[in-house]
């Protein structure tokens, strides 16, 4: 029996695969360097690579993470010194011999965003793809010890922990690493079950926040969130707050996200409207995107930029979804959304590259344009963000329409969701998400995409709107307001010019800076010299460029914006009243 059961084990044995553990100190945090220590045993290669990642999944950018590194030493487990040859940007190769051995490195992380990995002397919030090495060719679990700076308490991730150890965390693969945040220090921890799923909200930073509102209103958001997606993936989620006094952003994450606030942000009421939509925004990820996912985001390529067409839907749709999510909660009354729908109209049309780059395009590109803006981009780029959540909008409203309200696009994403990941479990192709939009919208889509996902075509927002009862019209029409179309910041210097406005076409810059307007000096009080100007009229404008003054002569212009409204229409139908109330979850049509 004996024999018969090794020759058994035998024959299943897998090869031979290295067995990774992570320390990681931090023990001169206002230094801002982690200390790292990557234990590599049962090494079956005499050379081995280990590698840096150069992105984070969600913020598609090359960031080259390998540049925060001072040094990378290996040790076999005499503690003498092993051969390390760095063969390209963010790879090492190490003459171990099939020897156990560690790698040793200080990443310096000050840089506080949700794509990088922070530690000051108050706390530690590491994004894992930029802080962990990890070997290309074995994709293995590792352990990860977390040595805490003396008097820090608190540990929050979604990673499982070993022996009841809350510092010894378990990942199975490399992508769950790199896609669990951990944070440390001594922030506040909330647990709440929602949807049969626990929830760890964890709050770093003082702010004027209201937990127990908090907890309240995610929880609704939540609950309302796994009832169209009718399943919750997640065993455990974890919400990490940073509260900091400039910036903001979120990133998603397979079982967590992070989100960064302003710490006086939670009032008034608007500003913490936008809080709570980027946590609906956040959490709407963990389906579409972090599971739900068009090719080829995941598996991922951790060493390049992975190319997509559809950022419009991955991003775009979670932008419509995010607001919407707060609407149904009744967290928004319908009329707030339908401000909030003018404001992502009014945004797109107003916005020139708008009418130059489609959303396929902008996706594709977004590794070198949408996350490397310059002052130009509003002329050249579209805002895959708004333009998507506009698209997701009116194809909301389109098959809604035309299924005489039976189906909606949150038709569409569980199918696919059912069909992609869940049936398949792989990323679905641009060709598999028309489909499935052709069929909850029992018509052909070809013109949709032709149009507005590849091309740039102006949007018949009469007819969407007019589905739900809703006229459109725009209260700019006849509007006499002088408009330069150069945005001129607190310092007098311009920082941004609209393409095709009186500014770019009588030849200002961005970064000339405003002397004079007619020769009277300018102290940012263009409003009070340009008292009684009209359309046609031409104004002498001053400024220095370089260091030298230069006389530019302005043709004037009324504002060409538009600036959309939306009103009920009191002669809607009894059908169009009942897909507004369906579209927006409102009780009646007023
Ligand atoms: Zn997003």
């Amino acid at each position: 029996m004996i024999h018969f059961a090794i020759i058994i084990t035998m024959l299943f044995m897998e090869p031979a695969q290295p067995q990774i553990t992570y320390h990681v100190r931090m023990e001169k945090p206002a230094t801002h360097y982690f200390n790292i220590e990557m234990q590599i045993e049962k090494v079956p290669d005499d050379i081995i690579q280990i590698k840096t990642v150069v992105w984070t999944p969600g913020s598609y950018l090359v960031r080259e993470y390998a540049k925060n590194i001072d040094a990378v030493i290996a040790k076999d487990k005499n503690g003498n010194n092993l051969l390390v040859k760095k063969i390209d940007k963010n790879t090492w190769e190490v003459a171990c011999n099939k020897k156990d051995f560690s790698v040793y490195y200080n990443y310096y992380a000050f840089e506080e965003s949700v794509r990088t990995s922070y530690l000051d002397d108050k706390h530690a919030s590491i994004i894992p793809a930029s802080l962990f090495m990890y070997l290309p060719k074995y994709d293995v679990s590792s352990t990860i010890h977390y040595h805490p700076y003396a008097g820090w308490e608190q540990i929050s991730t979604s990673l499982e922990m070993i022996n009841n150890d809350k510092w010894i965390r378990t990942a199975p693969n490399k992508d769950i690493l790199f896609d669990s945040p951990v944070e440390i220090g001594n922030h506040v921890i909330i647990n709440f079950t929602v949807a049969g799923v626990e929830h760890e909200l964890a709050m770093y930073g003082e702010g004027n926040y209201n937990l127990e509102k908090i907890k309240n209103d995610f929880t609704k958001i939540i609950e309302e969130q796994k009832s169209m997606w009718e399943e919750h993936p997640c065993k455990r989620y974890v919400i990490f707050v940073q509260n900091s006094n400039k910036g903001g952003g979120g990133l998603e994450h397979l079982n967590s996200t992070s989100l960064i606030t302003q710490r006086f942000n939670y009032e008034p009421e608007n500003n913490y409207r936008g809080f709570i939509s980027l946590f609906s925004h956040e959490y709407f990820h963990l389906w579409n995107v972090k599971r739900l996912r068009p090719e080829p985001l995941g598996p991922f390529n951790y060493d390049a930029e992975n190319y997509t067409t559809s950022l419009w839907i991955a991003e775009g749709f979670t932008a419509y979804y995010d607001d919407l999510f707060i609407r149904r909660t009744q967290l928004m009354t319908p009329n707030d959304y339908l401000t909030v729908v003018e404001g992502n109209i009014n945004a797109t049309t107003n916005r020139a590259g708008d009418f130059i780059q489609s959303v396929a395009e902008a996706s594709f590109d977004a590794w070198i344009k949408y996350y490397r803006p310059n002052e130009n981009s509003p002329n050249a780029q579209v805002d895959y963000y708004t333009k998507g959540a506009t698209l997701a909008m009116i194809l909301d409203l389109e098959i809604l329409n035309n299924s005489k309200g039976e189906y909606r696009l949150d038709d569409v994403m569980r199918y696919m969701y059912n069909e992609y990941y869940k049936k398949l479990n792989r990323a679905y192709s641009e060709a598999e998400m028309k489909t499935a939009i052709e069929k909850f919208a029992g018509k052909d889509m070809t013109l949709f995409y032709t149009d507005h996902v590849h091309g740039t075509k102006p949007i018949d927002y009469k007819k969407y709107f007019s589905y739900a009862g809703l006229n459109i019209s725009d209260a700019n029409v006849g509007n006499k307001d002088i408009d330069l179309g150069a945005t001129i910041s607190a310092t007098n210097t311009i920082t941004a010019v609209r393409g095709n406005s009186s500014a770019e076409n009588a030849g200002l810059n961005v970064n000339d800076e405003v002397i004079a307007i007619n020769g009277f000096r300018f102290t940012n009080n263009l409003n009070t010299l340009l008292i009684g100007k009209k359309e046609g009229d031409t104004i002498e404008v001053t400024v220095s460029r370089n260091g030298m003054l230069q006389n530019f002569t302005i043709s004037l212009e009324y504002n060409k914006k538009v600036n959309y409204q939306l009103t009920l229409n009191s002669d809607a139908t009894v059908e169009q009243k009942e897909l507004y109330k369906k579209w927006m979850k409102a009780e009646s049509f007023n």
